[in-house]
């Protein structure tokens, strides 16, 4: 297959495309780049590319709108930058005073204090090549293992739990096992928003294979779930459980494989012992599921040709990870589902290159191309590839053990890459000490406006999507090739680079007068130096190069030097790579959560993704359009367990844990089961703010969350702590809402940021449709706090938002205090149009209005009335205004709501494709990225069901 780099469209006006692979997720979805001169105008899916044959979900379709030069000149880190103290304005400095300057203080550090004095903390968007030399500078120049990447808190379970059972951290499954499934085990994973186009590709094998079934498990019934035949909804933590009960009742049902389990693995007898107690009444107990469909799971397991699981955090991301990773492989080795065409355990990787940390050994504890630090003969098989004496042999510190050796003063230096631990790391509280703490703070990443860049003494500038050069690994074991399509903006340099530039100023200092350790003068030639030290190891991929890439497309590994393939599958033979060459069961205890719900904290807060944004949306935020599925933070919880808080929707809790609280709007979800409560992992400082109870009140769900972890994969528990949840008692609330120029919008939300976080609570959220035609992006602002406060503390707000009262149509209620205003201009055809409003007091009934005035905002047409009557009381029941809250967006494409898409269905006629094909028809939704179909699916379905009850 033919893959040029880059492929004119229209030579004569400077257009072309660049291939290249999305940023986002661990599925590796391939990228075509249209660019104009030196800007990105455009991206589809590439056609070719074997993850996605062209697909993209919202995230992908919508990634060159992330480059807009508005959102470059507000949200990206342009130039180095450097604190004189912490809290003072960072001022910008030239790269050679960057360089020097942080070289410098890594020397000063290391001859002070020693290397493990200095912590890298770095990140599975990196690519391999930038992992590569972060890896080499620390344990091979510096001399610490002090290097740990947030894909310990996505994969490191997964890791541990492959190398534990399989003998090695790699994935035997591929994306075409989709197709040869006969069940599908999804666990711990909503791949509808979380792996869209996996999604979409199992949608398709399901299709063609109308047997197939799928079991969910998932304590939320979350749009996977609702696709699911069976779904499994387990208590949070109670994975070790099921599993170990679907072993027992295996067992009793006699579905194993004995010759399998005779041939190719180890152990079997002590997990038989173990599981011995798990009946289906006590698994039952322990799962909080029937017994019932205990036995459906197991019959259709064990009547299953080709049985394939497939994992994400919700198994990862526990105080057991390893255990539950390892108790769901056996299943697969006791039955023989392994090896074979649609059989397997497949571990879905969260971040677009988890895969490629892991294989450069960019942890804590591991070593280049799969080599454990703890074994000393691969130490010295690493030491003699680098040309250095020794690798340390003391283990580094993890994710959490790094920020907690920087609270107690252990570690002096943290340079943190293309991350954001000031939302993304459990304990916030702890985080927080560890910045106070630390003497010098580097923080290197493409966006300026992250949480953790207000901590940094120094920050530098980074490259990032279509402007990056070099490989990343999907899930499937797929390089792909990441090639620039534009220079980067400013002074922003790629973060291999940067790493090279210092590690050759300190090896200057640190080892004079012998060879350079960092012999690159660009991508290729670091990637060439991993490609080496592969040879002869499970992920050997001597055989592969740029060039291979470029003419044959990406490839999966392992691919030695000879072949003319990467391996699809993985342990066909029912050989594996440990000392006897079989597979070793995991012999898993099944325990409650690190922090089980009691009486003082009743409920169990799980955390995950929305279907629109990405991890902390430094990228995905700066976007309205990606707002529209979820457009406000909050915590979800069930309709009883509203009802018994006596909330509404929109109300404002507090919700508290051991360590932290956070104030956020509630929500009736139908996903939620009793006594649990649901926030998205997304919500940070860039969009939550407010006087807090501590610093950390308003970093997110991790304000809240344990950082009890894994004892052998050191992943932090992030899907589970117990909380208690009651009224926020913040009687005054503001709602405002303004279109903005586009060019402005993002800084001004920068500005508001201090100004909010005076309030008891604050949420400031863009809205919009990209890309906006009158150069618009729109800001909307939920204020609220114990009571009003002076006009002067509104003023500020006003201003960044154009509604001072002067300009707008006001009304006050001398009475109540409550103040309502509108914002209207006059179209090209006279007609009014709202462009802004105002609306705060204590009165329940302005939520209403609110609702109203923001629909009819975003609906951008004509008012139906002249403003001025829309702001009397009364207004909206007179005029007809919205009485429901503003139904949610669907379809993100087309901008369908849920309402609209129900609307259409009900209209419709036939069986529940038919209804489906006629709403497209009308509305297009789910026609372009597909990744709103599962809810659309799932809302025709219920229109057959009510049409049959009536
Ligand atoms: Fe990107 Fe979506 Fe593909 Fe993930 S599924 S790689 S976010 S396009």
């Amino acid at each position: 297959m033919a893959a040029p780099r880059i492929i004119p469209i229209a030579p004569d006006v400077g257009s072309r495309e660049t291939r290249s692979t999305c940023p986002y997720c661990g599925v590796g979805c391939g990228v075509l780049i249209r660019t104009e001169g030196a800007q990105i105008v455009d991206v589809r899916g590439d056609p070719d590319h074997p993850a996605n044959f062209g697909r993209l979900c919202t995230k992908g379709s919508t990634l060159h709108l992330t480059a807009a030069p508005h959102v470059t000149a507000q949200a990206r880190l342009l130039q180095p930058m450097q604190r004189a103290r912490r809290g003072a304005a960072p001022v910008a400095i030239g790269w050679d005073d960057a360089l020097a300057t942080l070289s410098d203080r890594i020397v000063e550090t290391v001859q002070a204090h020693g290397p493990d004095a200095v912590g890298l903390y770095i990140s599975g968007q990196l690519l391999t090549e930038d992992y590569y030399v972060f890896n080499k500078l620390a344990k091979g120049l510096l001399g610490t293992n002090n290097v740990d990447t947030n894909s310990r808190l996505c994969m490191s379970s997964a890791v541990a739990g492959y190398k534990a059972t399989l003998g090695m951290d790699a994935p035997p499954t591929c994306y075409e096992d989709f197709a040869d499934a006969d069940l599908v085990f999804i666990t711990g994973s909503n791949l509808a928003w979380a792996h869209p186009i996996l999604c979409r590709r199992l949608e398709d094998a399901k299709a063609a294979r109308p047997g197939q079934k799928w079991i969910v498990v998932d304590p939320r019934r979350t749009e996977t779930a609702a696709m699911a035949d069976l779904h499994l909804q387990i208590l949070p933590g109670s994975d070790v459980a099921l599993a170990n009960g679907l072993l027992h009742l295996m067992l009793w049902e006699g579905f194993t494989d004995n010759a399998y389990i005779r041939a190719h693995t180890s152990g079997f007898e002590a997990l038989r012992e173990r599981v011995r107690e798990c009946t289906p009444r006590e698994t039952a107990r322990a799962t909080g599921l029937r017994e019932d469909d205990l036995l459906t799971a197991a019959r259709w397991w064990g009547a299953s040709g080709a049985v394939l699981s497939l994992y994400c955090m919700g198994l990862n991301q526990s105080a057991q990870g390893t255990a539950n990773n390892g108790a769901l492989i056996n299943l697969h080795l006791a039955t023989g589902q392994i090896g074979r065409p649609g059989a397997g355990p497949f571990s879905l990787t969260g971040q677009p290159n988890a895969m490629g940390g892991r294989e450069v050994g960019g942890l804590a504890n591991l070593l280049s191309a799969h080599r454990d630090l703890a074994n000393p003969a691969h130490r010295a098989e690493v030491a003699a590839l680098w040309g250095v004496d020794d690798v340390p042999a003391a283990p580094g510190k993890t994710a959490i053990e790094m920020f907690e050796a920087a609270a107690d003063g252990e570690i002096k230096l943290l340079w943190i890459a293309c991350t954001n631990p000031a939302q993304s790391m459990p304990d916030q509280a702890t985080v927080r000490r560890a910045f106070e703490r630390a003497e010098y703070v580097v923080l290197q990443e493409a966006f300026a406006t992250t949480a953790t860049a207000a901590f940094a003494d120094l920050l530098l500038p980074a490259s990032t999507w279509g402007e990056k050069n070099g490989t990343v690994t999907n899930s499937e074991r797929r390089i792909s090739r990441v090639r620039p399509a534009v220079p980067p903006p400013g002074a922003a340099r790629d973060d291999w680079r940067i790493v090279v530039d210092v590690a050759r100023r300190v090896e200057q200092r640190l080892r004079p007068g012998r060879g350079s350790l960092f012999p690159f003068d660009d991508a290729e030639s670091v990637w060439n130096e991993h490609r080496g030290t592969t040879r002869g190891r499970d992920l050997d991929i001597t055989g592969l190069s740029y060039a291979l890439i470029e003419r044959d497309g990406p490839q999966q590994w392992p691919f030695p030097e000879g072949a003319t393939r990467g391996l699809a599958r993985l342990y066909t033979d029912g050989r594996f790579p440990t000392a006897d060459g079989r597979a070793r069961f995991f012999d898993a205890e099944a325990k409650p959560p690190a922090e089980p719900r009691d009486a003082r904290f009743p409920f169990s807060l799980t955390s995950g993704r929305l279907r629109d944004q990405w991890h902390g949306m430094s990228r995905t935020g700066t976007l309205g359009r990606l707002f529209g599925h979820a457009a406000e933070p909050s915590v979800d919880l069930c309709a009883q367990d509203m009802a018994r808080l006596n909330l509404a929707d929109g109300d404002l809790v507090r919700v508290v844990s051991r360590r932290g609280e956070l104030v956020l709007p509630a929500r009736r979800s139908a996903a939620q089961a009793s006594a649990q409560a649901f926030i998205a992992m997304h919500w940070g400082e860039e969009v939550l703010t407010g006087r807090g109870a501590s610093a950390d009140a308003f970093a997110g769900v991790n304000a809240l969350t344990t950082p009890a972890s894994c004892p052998q994969a050191r992943q932090p528990e992030l899907k589970h702590c117990a909380v208690r949840i009651t009224r926020a008692g913040l009687g005054w609330r503001l709602r405002a809402m303004a279109w903005l120029p586009q060019a402005e919008a993002l800084a001004r939300r920068e500005r508001l940021r201090p100004l909010l976080a005076q309030f008891g609570y604050a949420a400031c959220v863009p809205f919009g449709r990209e890309p906006d035609t009158r150069g618009r992006l729109g800001l909307w602002l939920d204020v609220a706090d114990l009571q009003a406060p002076d006009e002067l503390a509104l003023a500020g707000l006003r201003a960044e938002l154009d509604l001072a009262a002067e300009a707008m149509l006001d009304y006050r209620d001398p009475r109540t205090g409550m103040q309502r205003g509108l914002r209207v201009a006059r179209d090209a055809e006279g007609a009014e149009r709202l462009q802004g409003f105002w609306i705060c007091g204590t009165d329940a009934a302005d939520n209403a209005v609110s609702q109203w005035w923001r629909e009819t905002l975003e609906a951008d047409a004509p008012l139906e009335m002249p403003a001025r009557r829309m702001l009397a009381p009364g207004a909206r029941e007179r005029g007809g205004g919205a009485a429901a809250p503003a139904s949610p967006q669907m379809c993100t494409c087309f901008n369908v709501s849920v309402a609209q898409a129900e609307s259409a269905l009900a209209a419709a006629t036939g069986d529940a494709a038919q209804r489906i094909a006629q709403t497209q028809a009308q509305l297009r939704c789910g026609t372009n990225c597909g990744s709103c179909l599962p809810h659309l699916r799932r809302l025709a379905q219920e229109q057959i069901t009510l049409a049959v009850e009536a």
